[in-house]
């Protein structure tokens, strides 16, 4: 399965998506990561990507698109992948929908995680980073929310988006995702082992 997870700081994305992806047998496909590691390999791509990164900016849909494209034709992606941190943008979306539909293929699934405002603030003061105060965190917030209107906006109409009650356990939140991603496949998910 082709899934687009996406979820706030504090929404506890990072224990999801690593508990679907093994549940999954697919790759974890981060934009954010992937740029990282282009950095620190001094790609062509990473010089580019690093400037506008350390600014806090978007990088270039151009990049971007290149990056994933690439990234997912690669072998271990024929069965499916998890869509971390990518498409940000409406230009993302369309452009990423055409390089899929060239073969063939398209996004199953969109699991939007939704925990409230006030709470996310709170769990983040709890972390303690130093970019965690509450100024910059209501601004990674803002962010945030305009980025996932965007994304969910665009397949709101296809009917895949999944949002889940990302408050309760982490294992509530986990039973949530694997219905909702059971519901997406068409019972086509795995038991689990
Ligand atoms: P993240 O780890 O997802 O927070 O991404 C870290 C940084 O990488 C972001 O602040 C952006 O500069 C860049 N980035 C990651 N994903 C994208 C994307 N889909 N489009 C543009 N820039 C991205």
């Amino acid at each position: 399965m082709r899934i687009v997870f996406v979820g706030p700081p504090g929404a506890g994305k990072g224990t999801q998506s690593a508990r679907l992806v093994s549940r999954l047998d697919v790759p974890h496909l981060s934009t954010g990561d992937l740029l990282r590691a282009a950095v620190n390999e001094q790609s062509p791509l990473g010089k580019m990507a690093d400037e506008y990164m350390s600014a806090g900016r978007l990088v270039p849909d151009h990049l971007i698109l290149k990056l994933i494209g690439e990234r997912v034709l690669r072998d271990d992606c024929a069965d499916g992948y998890l869509l971390d941190g990518f498409p940000r943008t409406l230009v993302q979306a369309q452009a990423f929908d055409d390089v899929l539909a060239e073969v063939g293929e398209s996004i199953d699934a969109v699991i939007e995680l939704v925990v409230r405002h006030e709470v996310l603030v709170k769990r983040l003061a709890k972390r303690g980073r130093s970019d965690d105060t509450p100024e910059v965190v209501s601004k990674r917030l803002r962010g945030y929310e305009e980025q996932t209107r965007v994304v969910t906006g665009y397949y709101q109409d296809r009917g895949i988006v999944f949002r889940i009650d990302g408050e309760g356990t982490p294992d509530e939140v986990t039973a949530r995702i694997e219905r909702a991603v059971a519901e997406a496949s068409g019972g086509r998910l795995r038991r689990p082992n």
